[in-house]
């Protein structure tokens, strides 16, 4: 049972979701946010939502980039976000890539438990953040992979049809899913799960 002081959740997809997707940002004043990403944050933020970014990163592993730059386009996400009065409570990031899926640079290719759709990133938190209320909890996301992560987590699925959103549902990339809800947008992902969580 969760404890009384048990807070909501979301687990944010981070490119394409938070931010424009960009492909690999190597410069990380090619990191902007999706119009309205803010706000949303910052209404669930004052909502007692607790938000965590849950995002795969293989730049590094791919050797595109050090794994020292994911850092760096973090604290520019933070920064963008803070001027919207907006917060991530926690920052997970899986720079895993295996072999197979082209991973080239050690340490990172390896298989791993936490390359989105597997829930290591989830379970991660669940043991280091206390007060996570895991019945209310929902993860948001552009493709396919953060609907399974949902489900792989047994949390609240959204897909938003930014980034590669339409593209999932069109068929033209990864495959179609069926989440619990479909958001224009983070804005209206975060009015959805608001809503939700009056009921
Ligand atoms: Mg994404
Ligand atoms: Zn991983």
């Amino acid at each position: 049972m969760p404890s009384t002081n048990a807070r909501p959740v979301v687990f944010f997809d981070r490119d394409g979701t938070i931010n424009v997707e960009a492909g690999y940002i190597r410069r990380v004043e090619d990191l902007n946010l999706i119009e309205g990403a803010g706000e949303a944050i910052a209404r669930l933020n004052k909502a007692g939502v607790l938000c965590v970014l849950t995002t795969n990163q293989t730049g590094a592993a791919r050797g595109y980039y050090p794994e020292s730059h994911i850092h760096d386009l973090h604290a520019r996400l933070t920064s963008l976000l803070a001027g919207h009065g907006a917060k991530l409570d926690a920052i997970y990031y899986c720079p895993h890539l295996s072999p197979e899926e082209g991973g080239e640079v050690a340490p990172y290719n390896i298989a791993c438990n936490c390359r989105k759709p597997m829930p290591g990133m989830i379970e991660q938190a669940v043991a280091e953040i206390p007060d996570l209320d895991m019945s209310r909890a929902f993860v948001v996301g552009d493709k396919s992979t953060d609907v399974e992560l949902a489900r792989n987590s047994k949390v609240k699925g959204v897909l938003v049809e930014t980034g590669y959103g339409q593209r999932v549902q069109a068929g033209e990339y990864q495959w179609p899913v069926q989440p619990d809800f479909q958001a224009s947008s983070i804005v209206q992902a975060a009015e959805w799960i608001l809503q939700q969580l009056k009921n």
